[in-house]
């Protein structure tokens, strides 16, 4: 499921989607790879020889001031700052409608007042 999220706030918002946390849950990998270079040392010779290690860079969501971005999976809640920002009402999670809503005027529930009824029956 997709959902949008509205950053709330007159600043921008940047969220880290962790890989561990973000991708793992929405089964998708949106993290880049970035070959970085390393020094091993032979902790024998002392000797020294450059590595390449390939390293995950995690990818990041940015919600400009007031922005609201759709289309993002729900996973994206999975990541604590931006649960806690949700929280906080810093962020506003909106689920989109797929139909335009029908009828909204509140209709009695008649089936409540039923159970009611049958229940002082007893
Ligand atoms: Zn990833």
């Amino acid at each position: 499921m997709s959902i949008a999220l509205r950053n709330t706030q007159r600043r921008m918002q940047v969220f880290n989607l962790r890989h561990d946390l973000y991708c793992e849950a929405s089964g998708r990998c949106g993290c880049s790879e970035q070959t970085v270079t390393t020094l091993d040392e032979n902790p024998m010779s002392g000797e020294r020889r450059p590595r390449s290690v390939l390293r995950k860079v995690p990818a990041a969501l940015t919600l400009l001031a007031l922005e609201t971005q759709e289309g993002l999976h729900e996973a994206v809640l999975k990541v604590p700052e931006i649960k806690r920002a949700v929280d906080g009402g810093a962020l506003r999670v909106l689920t989109p409608t797929p139909r335009a809503q029908p009828k909204t005027t509140p209709t009695p529930d008649p089936k409540s007042k039923k159970d009611k009824e049958r229940d002082t029956d007893k």
